[in-house]
């Protein structure tokens, strides 16, 4: 039994992904466009119908989709809202009120949730959306095995208290927003600029790789995988963005990390947790 993920497609033009056991799936997010979400799925042999439940992170447009709400009622997915923006999402989609008509809405906060075999805690993180952002810890337990993925793309800064639960996890989702020197040599208004680069913004690159470095350094082990995600299309480069997580994998001793990176436009391939620790995945 193993705690898989994929990341279907993550940037400022939608993010999405799936995380599975065999007994349960949850969407994380869904801000991509239905037909590109539907595909994305099938890339991996996964559908809709799969779908338990849909955990969204914050009220931005790129994370939530109406088109989404409705393939959630379509569906019978159960969209999780933190308790905080369930008003704000009932205000600004319209398509929600039928989704909670059906009962398909429910909320959360910091406390653990269970979706069947799979845990989600959330953790909120400083962003500028309405209403509450959030970071996931979502988890699986079978006796003394944990498998751990730490789940973090929208943040202007890293809070102390985040890298304590994020330390010791087996996959690390974490945002790799921008460069400062091409945000700020970049097109963008000056008024973007300072929002991305704010505290409730965006995390540059050197935020992410200082993040990455505490957590390597207060981890009994490094994660399996780091996955950097949310990367800025005009700001930042797969290749910078994978250097500088090499190099804070190299300069830790940690040769066995694997860099799997995220794409506006494809999905990843499936993390195994199992199978990326050499045990046999039971799927
Ligand atoms: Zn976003
Ligand atoms: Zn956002």
């Amino acid at each position: 039994m193993s705690l898989r993920l994929c990341i279907l497609g993550s940037g400022s033009r939608g993010n999405a992904a799936i995380v599975r056991t065999d007994r349960a799936c949850l969407l994380i997010d869904a801000g991509l466009g239905i037909r590109a979400l539907k595909s994305r799925l099938a890339a991996r042999d996964m559908a809709l119908d799969d779908v338990d439940a849909l955990i969204v992170t914050h009220t931005h447009g790129d994370h939530l989709r109406s088109s989404a709400i409705t393939a959630c009622t379509n569906h019978r997915i159960l969209m999780y809202n933190h308790a905080a923006n369930e008003a704000v999402i009932a205000a600004r989609y319209p398509r929600f009120r039928e989704l909670a008509e059906r009962r398909l809405n429910a909320t959360f906060d910091c406390a653990p949730l269970a979706i069947d075999d799979i845990a989600v805690r959330a953790v909120p993180v400083p962003h500028d959306a309405d209403g509450a952002t959030v970071a996931l810890i979502i988890e699986r337990r079978d006796g003394e095995e944990r498998q751990r993925i730490a789940f973090a793309t929208d943040l202007g800064r890293v809070p102390n208290e985040l890298l304590d639960v994020f330390a010791d996890s087996d996959v690390l989702v974490l945002e790799f927003n921008h460069d400062v020197d091409m945000l700020r040599n970049s097109k963008r208004t000056a008024y973007l600029k300072a929002r991305v680069n704010g505290t409730s913004g965006h995390l540059s690159n050197a935020q992410a790789v200082a993040a990455l470095r505490t957590l390597i350094a207060r981890s009994r082990r490094p994660p399996l995988a780091v996955v950097p995600a949310h990367l800025s299309r005009e700001c930042n480069t797969p290749r910078l963005v994978g250097g500088l997580v090499n190099d804070v994998l190299r300069k830790h001793g940690a040769h066995k990390t694997r860099v799997v990176m995220t794409s506006q436009d494809r999905p990843t391939e499936w993390l195994d947790i199992r199978a990326m620790r050499g045990q046999p995945s039971l799927f």
